[in-house]
């Protein structure tokens, strides 16, 4: 059985999930993942594995 792997990198600007993109969080401190932005840049590295599906496999 053949299976395909493809890797795929990139980045992407997302609201930081730790202060919901305020730059502070609940207690008024300035938060530590996004250092008060209210934005991170992350880092994707993807592997992707597309095999073929076959009915009645019970191989696996
Ligand atoms: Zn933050």
């Amino acid at each position: 059985m053949e299976s395909r792997t493809t890797r795929t990198e990139y980045d992407k600007r997302e609201t930081c999930r730790n202060c919901k993109g305020y730059g502070t969080l609940a207690s008024g401190e300035k938060c530590p993942v996004c250092l008060g932005s209210g934005l991170v840049d992350k880092h994707y590295d993807v592997r992707i594995t597309v095999k073929p599906f076959v009915k009645n496999d019970h191989s696996r």
